[in-house]
């Protein structure tokens, strides 16, 4: 049996293994390299491999790093059948035809950008993939639900398990069976964060002959919950009740969007927080939150008793989606009283642009920013510390109090994961540390040989093929 480390080698995006057996090949996660300037050419090349002799495709999760490449697969002829969970198959029909709409604006804007300078005689930019064939991929997934064994191949049996990620997040369990012989392979996917909000910590995994664990945050501890509620409950209420402006809060439409909606309406029901007016500005944000509603099943015993309390009594919290354009634009004349969630993320794209321009240069308002904000971006300039930013060709002042949560993380942190390995009876007989910067993931392969005591852990190079 071979594996070979076709993404998220020494590096975080890109997820995509190839495991060929004597009996069948196949891929774990299909995922886009995003970042950096090399990342367009390397996902032109990620699948250059024979891609009619893969059998099938398992993938862990929505996130575009481990599932956008899915349309490309199909649209270079892949036709074979794609498992995940139910709730990332509902979970990808929003995302895919997203990174779609993305891949084909950039591409525009490149072409444009071309005719304008010298180099207008080079061949058209296409984009990595259309929105039509990002639709026609989504026939090939099917959903399995987490604890219930399936056969992608007579040779392999494979099993979900809950990641504790995002919601659908799965850690995939997998027996392959090479002249009589089975060897149960573990994928751990991206690991949750244990307590955070909706969905469940990650399932424990008790034994694996060969583990390929992802090291995100191998190197990091997250700050503690408690301190993070707390920063925002001051936030909030230092805001409304005594400054008088807005709160916005930026985050990303997946996910952290729907883990703060329940955060506010947990806080109002504890009474630490009233009479709040939220508003969702962001579509994909509206349709990832109805695919968690649509999802019950999946949520912790916290969830559901704040759900419960929300659906009986509306007093404390109002939420209101802003799903067309007019409704977003009616917010920019809320002066004062509004908690906004908006996307994107990091403030490089999307409505949040708008509501930082009317909220960032007004000293009685807030920016809470919940997640990472990546080198270059908008959000990354604003929590350094500038002191004006450009938004739609217009300098901005920035004036608002800026907080930055810590705590909000979907991904386990160093302590997270070395608690969810110490799970395993016996060490794999093989360990490959994926899914980290290099330097980090060589760091938490260390740890994993000084603290668990484990032998033959290893971090794979992008490309490289290990015999099993
Ligand atoms: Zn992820």
């Amino acid at each position: 049996m071979k594996i070979t480390f076709h993404g998220a080698a020494g590096e975080v995006t890109g997820s995509c293994y190839f495991v060929e057996t004597a009996e069948t090949r196949f891929l774990v996660d299909c995922g886009m390299f995003q970042g950096g300037k090399e990342a367009r050419r390397k996902n032109l090349d990620a699948l250059d491999f024979n891609l009619d002799a893969l059998d099938f495709v398992l993938l862990t999760h929505a996130h575009i790093d481990h599932s956008g490449l899915i349309p490309r697969l199909t649209a270079l002829g892949y036709k074979g059948p794609i498992f995940t969970t139910p709730a990332t198959r509902d979970l990808l029909e929003v995302m895919l035809h997203d990174s779609a709409h993305i891949q084909e604006k950039e591409a525009e804007k490149a072409n444009y950008l071309r005719q304008k300078s010298e180099k207008k005689k080079r061949r058209d930019v296409a984009p990595l993939y259309t929105v039509m064939q990002a639709d026609a991929s989504l026939r090939f997934i099917q959903g399995v639900e987490y604890g219930t064994e399936f056969s992608p191949h007579p040779s392999i049996r494979c099993r979900f398990r809950d990641a504790g990620h995002i919601l659908g997040s799965a850690i995939v369990e997998l027996w392959a069976t090479e002249k009589g012989k089975t060897r149960k392979i573990v994928f751990s996917g991206d690991l949750g964060q244990p307590g955070q909000p909706i969905v469940e910590d990650p399932t424990p995994i008790e034994e694996a002959d060969v583990l390929l664990v992802e090291s995100t945050y191998g190197n990091r501890h997250h700050k503690g919950w408690e301190d993070t509620v707390n920063e925002m409950v001051y936030a909030i209420r230092d805001t409304l009740e005594r400054k008088g402006g807005n709160v916005v809060i930026p985050a990303f439409a997946v996910g952290r969007t729907q883990d703060i909606l329940f955060l506010l309406y947990d806080l109002v029901r504890q009474k630490r927080l009233h009479d709040l007016d939220v508003y969702v500005d962001s579509p994909m944000g509206l349709k990832a939150t109805e695919i968690t509603m649509q999802h019950q099943e999946l949520w912790d015993e916290e969830a559901k008793k704040v759900f419960s309390w929300g659906n009986h009594r509306h007093n404390g919290i109002r939420v209101h989606f802003a799903e067309q354009k007019e409704d977003s634009m009616a917010i920019n004349d809320i002066r004062r009283g509004a908690v906004i969630i908006s996307s994107s993320g990091m403030c490089e794209a999307g409505r949040i642009k708008y509501h930082l321009r009317y909220n960032l240069g007004r000293k009685e308002c807030s920016i809470v920013f919940t997640g990472f904000q990546a080198g270059g971006t908008l959000g990354r300039r604003i929590v350094d510390g500038a002191k004006m930013v450009r938004i739609h060709k217009e300098e901005i002042p920035v004036r608002a109090d800026l907080y930055t949560l810590g705590g909000l993380s979907a991904h386990a942190d160093q302590s997270d994961l070395l608690g969810w390995l110490g799970k395993f009876r016996s060490p794999p007989k093989k360990t490959f540390v994926i899914h980290g910067e290099l330097s980090v993931a060589q760091q938490f392969a260390k740890l994993i040989g000084k603290e668990l005591g484990w032998k033959g852990v290893t971090v794979p190079a992008l490309g490289a093929t290990v015999e099993l």
